[in-house]
């Protein structure tokens, strides 16, 4: 059938111009899930096309479509992006692009206007934005002057004939054409892991292993997982075998007391062949020495050290959740609490989310889903672990992350509110005419309600840090304007007016479910 496959796939080939650059990402995921290379090869060129970010990948309903194989087209775009900038810096210095003369008001050292250079880097960081439209569109920017009064028009600009143009995206399409050719997709090193196979027991396996792979960063070479050892534990009748080989002899009644998934196994008849090690049966188990020693401390009355890493806590918690140890799970959570153990960087806050996802850990996804608003939600923001991103999991914290910032923006509206406390506090200062609320709070609230409306990909609002934020507009108010209304009210309610704000956006941020 190769040479079947072969003819269809010229042939698409061929038609490709009829598929539409929106469905590009379709294309390629369908080409990718029937194992068809060199057709996903060629899509993957053709989402070159459409913005490549989490936010334009959600709002046009991609993430949909596209789950487990974000990661390996993500690599591709940041290596095409690489590419390109190293060979534009060649083209606008010493290539083409610095031959054309153009006379320009505002040259650049390489006497390349300034307008020109910044189109061209953001074509090396957004390929989509290769197009002759936005070539304009960016031309127009620069010589329709705006409206602030030092902006001059650029009559030189303005002329560039259509000839100049021409040479000048000739010369541009010859630079990033064979770019794009160069540059492979299937690069080496690159780990898919796909949430969306059917095999839900591998998918687990493997990313325990891609957790655990991540985690021996941190661990501790002099670190001793050794069974342990204590009276109690003496006259075990059964053992546990760790992944990496440690045997640890335990008691069937204390592993069925603690957990119905050992107590359903070990009350059904073992069969005749079982491996048996000093007369013992051997139960075989996923979890690595280091995951175990921390499981049978939990279920004897030796002291239990909890991980000082997050990412740690959560392996033992999917252990202990995975055999039904209700008693076990509740100590550990109680420990991570009374440490404070949190995720620490945004990388460790979207890997602890995608690993609570995958393993029903629902209390940790919303919390871990909650603390990932502090983070901008960006593929460079991610990094690597986009690559344990699978099944709806990045879509579904995008979702997540866009009702908290339609909830917040209401909440930020209400606050515009004069007729309401707690903002009907502030109608009546000095430099402001009509009954509204003051000027330099009404610019605080609107401003982060602009900016929200405009993007969810960057760090949401942070209702603890409203405070500082009140303060610093407040102080600069009354230093420039001397107002004694806004003094007083401050004075008199400044504090209830921060405590109720900042319940108020805390409320909003709560009433968002992640499930
Ligand atoms: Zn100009
Ligand atoms: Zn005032």
């Amino acid at each position: 059938m190769d040479v079947v496959l072969m003819r269809i796939g010229d042939n698409l080939a061929l038609k490709n111009p009829l598929i539409q650059e929106e469905n590009s990402f379709c294309a390629y995921f369908l080409a990718k899930k029937h194992d068809l290379g060199r057709e996903a090869d060629q899509e993957s060129r053709f989402t070159l096309r459409v913005p490549m970010t989490i936010e334009d990948l959600e709002n046009t309903g991609k993430l949909e479509v596209l789950s487990g194989d974000l990661h390996q087209l993500c690599g591709y775009h940041q290596r095409v992006r690489e590419c390109l900038a190293g060979e534009f810096i060649t083209f606008m210095t010493f290539g083409a692009g610095a031959r054309i003369n153009f006379r320009c008001i505002k040259l650049n050292s390489s006497d390349v206007p300034i307008w020109l250079r910044d189109y061209v880097n953001s074509v090396a960081v957004n390929p989509a934005l290769f197009n002759l439209s936005k070539f304009h569109l960016a031309l127009t920017r620069h010589v329709v002057p705006s409206n602030s009064p030092s902006s001059r028009s650029c009559q030189s600009c303005a002329s560039i004939s259509f000839a100049t143009i021409d040479t000048f995206w000739t010369a541009l399409s010859g630079v990033i054409e064979p770019s794009i050719e160069n540059v492979s997709f299937s690069a080496a090193n690159v780990t898919v892991i796909c949430l969306t196979i059917p095999l839900q027991a591998e998918t687990n396996l493997r990313l325990e292993s891609e957790m655990r792979s991540r985690q021996s960063r941190y661990n501790d070479p002099t670190a001793d997982f050794s069974p342990p050892q204590c009276p109690a534990m003496q006259n075990a009748d059964v053992i546990l075998q760790s992944s990496d080989g440690v045997h640890f002899h335990v008691h069937k009644s204390i592993l069925s007391m603690s957990s119905p998934f050992f107590h359903d196994m070990l009350s059904v008849p073992q069969p005749a062949d079982s491996e048996l090690v000093d007369g013992l049966l051997v139960v075989y188990l996923t979890e690595d020495a280091e995951v175990l020693h921390n499981l049978v401390t939990l279920l004897y009355p030796i002291p239990f050290v909890t991980p000082d890493d997050y990412d740690k806590a959560l392996t033992l918690l999917s252990a202990s959740h995975k055999y039904d140890m209700a008693a076990v799970q509740s100590s550990i959570r109680a420990k991570m609490k009374s440490k404070d153990l949190h995720p620490l960087t945004a990388a460790a806050t979207f890997r602890a989310y995608c690993f609570a996802s995958a393993k029903g850990l629902t209390q940790e996804m919303e919390c871990v889903a909650r603390l990932s608003l502090d983070f901008p939600m960006t593929f460079e923001s991610i990094g690597d672990e986009l690559a344990m991103f699978g099944g709806w999991a990045l879509r579904d914290l995008a979702r997540y992350r866009k009702r908290c910032r339609d909830s917040l923006v209401s909440c930020l509206e209400s606050l515009l509110d004069l007729r309401l406390p707690p903002s009907d506090i502030w109608v009546g200062c000095q430099s402001t005419t009509s009954p509204t609320i003051a000027w330099w709070l009404q610019t605080l609230l609107t401003e982060h309600i602009r900016t929200l409306r405009g993007t969810f990909a960057l760090s949401l609002l942070k209702p603890s840090s409203f405070r500082a934020e009140y303060l610093a507009s407040l102080q600069s108010h009354v230093s420039q304007t001397d107002c004694t209304f806004c003094s007083k009210v401050h004075i008199m309610h400044g504090e209830t007016f921060c405590v109720q704000a900042e319940k108020k956006l805390q409320n909003s941020l709560d009433r968002v479910s992640s499930s």
